[in-house]
């Protein structure tokens, strides 16, 4: 008989033999009674005060013994198999190739999920590979040089390859998450990320398995081309009939536009070419960066440098109070960097990344608030665009007080809060290219009065950051798209072009990377169920 055994509380440095005698005590079994122990989730328990920390397990394990073993609803049940995702039955090559572009994660799950069933598809990436970009984004943090087609947020493996590359997602499809992380693991991940309850890989390890699942994608038929851009779609009585990239015309009936939500660009021609967008909700904010120790100790207390815990992380929200907007953390990187981020000339925007130990000695987050019209003008211009036009604002102001060369502004917490210039910023710090800056100034009013009212007592939760420890980074812009490019429920295609399946962030229906993978295995099989 196999079993699911939840809520497994067992000490930190426990080993395999450790958790199966501690099932066998819960099953009230000997252990020789029980074989093939899998563990499915591994949490942590750091709520007790004075209480080393635990982690929690989920486990599989056959039961031998004749004897029922107890069932206690939810802690012991008959296992079941896990959700799957149905496969694809092969498909004949199309007339025209389906064109995938960008590279990101929604592309190249789609461009695999189409290669897997014979559709030969043509993947095209307006950045450079893998290991061209790391040089080129390298150069671009030393140097402050930026390659406007190939940086931070351009190039293979998209926004999120210089990213901690947390793997957290919404989604209920279980089924469709497992098969995501089996891809990655198959590519070099740790089969952990399909155990643990925040699974992250890191920038390190992202850049391993892209090139791999890139090669995969030709193997199995798909065409990659690297410095192509899509500069235009030809379409005939609402259906698309072909794409420009680079200067060459491809026909086809088929692309999905897996573009991410900074090609601004991409937006303007669709915008030109009649494609129906709408405007959506953002928010906007800050990054803050403190010390991972002081975060470690306030979650772990003493056992803050155990071997088994990673740097902690955490989450922070806030209601609109009577007078602030909403306020809450977002994509909070342990043991990571600060970075400057920019696609576009004298723009610049922050955001935060690790590798995968986790271990530099700051953690930092995006503290972000909720924009919407009343932020940013509607009309003159096309309204659908008009959040990208704040999100301009606000990067330009921060560009210039950064000094103009791609360094960061940057001010200290409690400065910020006191509305004065800051004298100079500490040097231990993560962004080594960074200037003293008013941040607040280069936030909308709103934004800036809910942060000064809201993040000091966001922070008081966590229990033993101070004020005096946090350094703020400007400008966090570019956490969700402004931007929606409307579809149809049912066949994923653009409401006002047949043929065409925006996916991703860009299109403004996904927010990560995992929502982002999911969503273009998902257009890729609507595309390919509507031929089978
Ligand atoms: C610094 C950073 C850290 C992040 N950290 C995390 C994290 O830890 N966890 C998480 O879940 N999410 C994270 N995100 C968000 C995540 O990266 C995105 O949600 C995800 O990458 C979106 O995937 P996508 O494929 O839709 O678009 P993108 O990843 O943005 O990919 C779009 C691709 O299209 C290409 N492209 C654009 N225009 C064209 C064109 N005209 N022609 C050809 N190619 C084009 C771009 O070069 C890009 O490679 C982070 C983002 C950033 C910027």
């Amino acid at each position: 008989m196999r079993l699911r055994i939840n809520q497994i509380s067992i000490k930190l440095d426990y080993e395999k033999p450790d958790a199966l005698a501690t099932i066998a005590r819960l099953l009230n079994c000997r252990e020789d009674e029980l074989d093939r122990l899998v563990f499915l989730r591994r949490s942590i328990d750091a709520r007790g005060k004075d209480v080393q920390p635990r982690f929690v397990l989920s486990a599989e394990v056959d039961y031998l013994g004749e004897a029922d073993p107890p069932f206690a609803p939810g802690r012991v049940n008959l296992a079941v198999e896990p959700e799957s995702m149905p496969v694809i039955p092969h498909v004949a090559p199309r007339k025209h190739r389906p064109i995938v572009v960008g590279a990101g994660p929604a592309g190249l799950m789609a461009a695999l999920t189409l290669a897997e069933a014979g559709w030969k598809p043509l993947l095209i990436e307006r950045g450079a590979d893998v290991q061209i970009r790391s040089h080129q984004v390298e150069t671009f943090w030393q140097e402050g040089v930026l390659n406007l087609e190939s940086n931070v947020l351009f190039g293979e493996g998209g926004a999120g390859l210089f990213s901690d590359g947390k793997l957290t997602a919404r989604s209920k499809n279980r089924g469709a998450i497992r098969h995501f992380f089996q891809i990655l693991i198959d590519c070099g991940a740790s089969s952990d990320i399909l155990i643990d309850a925040e699974p992250h890989l890191g920038s390190d390890v992202l850049s391993r398995i892209i090139p791999t699942l890139r090669n995969r994608i030709q193997e199995l038929g798909g065409e990659v081309r690297f410095g192509t851009r899509l500069d235009g779609l030809h379409i005939e009585g609402g259906a698309l009939r072909g794409v420009t990239v680079s200067g060459e015309e491809i026909a086809t009936d088929t692309c999905f536009l897996a573009t991410g939500h900074s090609a601004r660009d991409v937006y303007t021609m669709l915008a030109e070419s009649g494609v129906p967008l709408a405007a959506k909700p953002f928010a906007v904010g800050v990054r803050a960066e403190m010390p991972q120790s002081r975060l470690n100790i306030a979650q772990y207390g003493s056992w803050a440098t155990h071997p088994r815990l990673r740097s902690a992380g955490f989450r922070l929200t806030r209601k609109p109070g009577q007078t602030t907007r909403g306020c809450y953390s977002f994509c909070n990187c342990p043991g990571g960097l600060v970075m400057a981020c920019a696609s576009s000339d004298g723009l610049l925007t922050t955001n935060g990344m690790s590798y995968s130990s986790r271990a530099k000695p700051f953690g930092n987050a995006a503290i972000l608030v909720p924009v919407g019209p009343d932020d940013y003008p509607i009309g003159g211009g096309d309204a659908a665009l008009a959040g990208v036009g704040l999100q301009r604002t606000m990067e330009r102001a921060a560009f210039l007080a950064g000094g103009g060369d791609y360094g960061l502004p940057a001010q200290p917490l409690i400065d910020f809060l006191e509305g004065r210039e800051s004298a100079g910023i500490p040097e231990a710090r993560s962004c080594t290219r960074a200037v003293p800056a008013n941040v607040a100034s280069l936030l909308p009013d709103e934004v800036a009065r809910t942060l000064r009212s809201t993040l000091p007592k966001m922070l008081r939760e966590l229990n033993g950051i101070r004020n005096r420890d946090v350094l703020l980074y400007g400008v966090e812009t570019r956490s969700s798209s402004p931007v929606r490019i409307p579809r149809d429920p049912e066949t994923g295609q653009s409401t006002g072009v047949s043929g065409l399946y925006p996916m991703g962030e860009g299109s403004g229906y996904t927010g990560g990377i995992v929502s982002s993978a999911l969503d273009g295995m998902a257009s890729a099989r609507r595309a390919l169920q509507s031929v089978t």
